[in-house]
């Protein structure tokens, strides 16, 4: 419950919606208690008095009643009815949507098609003729407002019970013995329960409009009873005039309903599950910058991160995903980059092009140096105009990133044409040709099936032909393989390795698996717990690791033929990225760490092409035994 009003608080409009809301209705229904003036004393000697004359805060009316107390009167009572209206509305329409969407079939076609028969008619003019028969007054307005909005409810719930009637757990209880009655009451009016209360707190503020145009319309409250659409309605006629009188309960509607529909819009939001984990609102376009600390040197290679930082700011804690990275790649390299899952190494890739979902994500500092330019500095739209252009993406699940509902060919010819305007026809040769680069067979068929009529091997090419699109110079590949099994893995990495001889691209490969670093990759950086923590050419580092880290991952990693040798796991966990310890992250799980190593930054030790960070690497050990 806290945590519902903290989510529904952290969206401000939704706050002051309900503040406001709350000072209305505390008002509201203290105004018995208030010392106001009777609402309905007429003093004709008196009318028109305009807002802030002796006695009358808010003035009189045209028959001399003091506005303010009919205000509150007023607000007291149509806030009575349209909250009535929408309760008696979502039980009766609630009612009705659970029962045809349990028990379906016949039941179900009988209750919706006399839904579909109230929904048939413009539900003011359904409002107006229930009204009419019933005879005008409050409680028969009441009675026309819940009823033209009880479709909405049926209709609304019943979709949702249809959705839930048909899962296991409703079968489960059914299984138990539990009769009709207590499913629906403790089995599907829980699940639904969501839905009612963001239906109602999304049309409270239709029913309290709809009843004051009844009202207005004279049809609702009768004279001399005041509610906030009779004192609209009666003060029309001095509009012009004396517009006081209009404009004041005119005030009051739009409020009342303006703070309703922030507080159930922001109720929305806060009952979805899935807006719990992120801030309320859609990721930026680009990851958002905060600097501390900005990095800036010349740069080395084709791409060059210098000391790069990226943080997820959720709440008042910090993740430090990214900490203090430097890395380059020369041009037609291939650098890997490994590490456990969760050490970093996404967000690493996304944060180069400001991929990173931002909130909760933050880039806080280092640059990214990229045709000497930083890309952290560039303007948005220069950036966007390179991803995929120049820097393209490859990720691990072609499946997701394909679109389920365009071909093949389209999906292509789309990322094609977004960076030139190349003719239709032009467009598809282009789209063939790359299919046929990455060795699909049958390409020109191939063109024009969906995402999900190819296998895994297959959706992962296209991914690398959509890569290849627009000739970039650098594809990041992030875990391209991990979905795929081991011969087709080993198929896409001879087309990576391919790929890159014949077009001169420069890869970084993120992966989890020193077998296939060893196969495709030039240089190797080992990433732990955000930082690099070991770096240097791959046979180096796989002959002699020098980090106890690197040690341990190579150890783990299976060996064909190798007999029955037991795998070696690392002890313990990673960190949480949240409660980094003081010195080397790895220390906890480390067989060498001192106490040197639990405290105080481990600085990087580079000698040549090579460099760790570690006070006690391995390869010292070796070297003085060579000596
Ligand atoms: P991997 O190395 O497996 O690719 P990632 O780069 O995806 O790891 O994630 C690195 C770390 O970033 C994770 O351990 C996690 O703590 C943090 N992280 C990622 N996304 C979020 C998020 N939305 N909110 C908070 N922390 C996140
Ligand atoms: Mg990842």
């Amino acid at each position: 419950m806290t945590g519902f009003l903290k989510l529904l608080f952290r969206n401000r409009l939704a706050g002051l919606g309900a503040v406001i809301l709350a000072v209305i209705v505390v008002i509201a229904v203290l105004a018995p208690l208030l010392p106001l003036q009777p609402p309905d004393i007429t003093d004709t000697a008196r009318r028109f008095l305009p807002p802030l004359s002796e006695g009358h805060l808010l003035g009189t009316d045209h028959l001399g009643r003091d506005q303010l107390s009919r205000l509150l009167w007023g607000t007291r009572l149509s806030l009575a009815v349209g909250f009535a209206a929408a309760v008696v509305a979502a039980v009766i329409g609630s009612a009705i949507g659970i029962t045809s969407g349990y028990f379906g079939g016949r039941i179900d076609n009988l209750m919706m098609r006399g839904v579909d028969m109230l929904m048939a008619f413009p539900y003011i003019l359904l409002a107006l003729a229930i009204v009419a028969a019933l005879g005008p007054g409050l409680t028969n307005a009441l009675i026309a407002v819940a009823v033209v909005n009880i479709p909405f409810f049926a209709r609304n719930i019943r979709g949702v019970t249809v959705g839930l009637a048909g899962r296991e757990f409703i079968d489960a209880a059914r299984l138990g013995g539990k009769g009709h009655l207590g499913i629906i009451l403790t089995e599907l009016l829980p699940n639904v329960m969501p839905v009612i209360i963001v239906a109602m707190s999304t049309t409270i503020g239709w029913m309290i409009l709809e009843t004051a145009g009844l009202s207005f319309l004279g049809l609702g409250s009768q004279p001399p009873q005041a509610d906030l659409g009779s004192m609209l309605g009666e003060a029309r006629g001095a509009l012009i005039t004396n517009p006081w009188t209009s404009i004041i309960p005119g005030l009051m509607i739009f409020f009342i309903v303006m703070s309703i529909n922030l507080l159930g819009d922001g109720v929305r939001d806060a009952l979805d599950p899935r807006l719990k984990s992120g801030a309320l609102s859609r990721p930026q376009a680009r990851t958002m910058q905060k600097f501390t600390d900005f990095a800036d040197q010349p740069q080395k290679g084709l791409l060059d991160l210098q000391k790069l930082e990226t943080q997820f700011h959720v709440g008042k804690r910090v993740y430090k995903a990214v900490n203090q990275v430097s890395l380059h790649i020369e041009p037609g390299e291939c650098l890997g980059i490994i590490g456990e899952s969760g050490s970093g190494k996404s967000v690493t890739a996304l944060s180069i092009m400001g991929l990173v979902a931002s909130p909760p994500g933050v880039i806080t500092g280092g640059a990214v140096k990229f045709e000497g330019r930083n890309l952290l500095d560039l303007p948005f739209r220069e950036l966007r105009d390179m991803r995929g252009r120049r820097i393209a993406y490859i990720f691990q699940d072609p499946l997701a990133t394909l679109h389920p509902l365009y071909t093949v060919g389209d999906q292509m010819a789309e990322a094609i044409t977004v960076h030139s305007g190349t003719s239709r026809a032009d467009t598809r040769r282009r789209a063939l040709e790359l299919l046929k680069t990455v060795r699909i067979p049958n390409a020109e068929r191939r063109l024009d099936n969906y995402p999900h009529e190819l296998s895994g091997g297959m959706r992962q090419r296209v991914g690398i032909a959509m890569a290849l699109c627009n000739e970039p110079d650098l594809i990041i590949a992030d875990e391209p393989t991990t979905a795929l099994d081991v011969t087709v893995q080993a198929q896409i990495l001879a087309l990576l390795a391919d790929l890159r001889r014949e077009r001169g691209l420069s890869i970084m490969f993120i992966t989890h698996d020193f077998g296939v670093v060893g196969q495709l990759c030039d240089r190797v950086a080992v990433m732990y717990a955000g930082r690099i923590v070991e770096e240097g050419p791959t046979a180096q580092v796989l002959e002699t690791p020098a980090h106890p880290y690197t040690r341990r991952l190579i150890a783990s990693v299976p060996e064909l033929g190798g007999g029955k040798r037991e795998l070696v796991s690392i002890p313990g966990l990673p960190p949480a990225m949240d409660d980094l310890p003081p010195g080397c992250a790895f220390a906890p799980r480390c067989h060498r760490a001192q106490d040197s190593c639990r405290s105080g930054a481990v600085p990087n030790r580079r000698t040549g092409p090579r460099a760790v960070r570690c006070h006690f690497p391995e390869a010292s050990e070796t070297e003085a035994a060579h000596a």
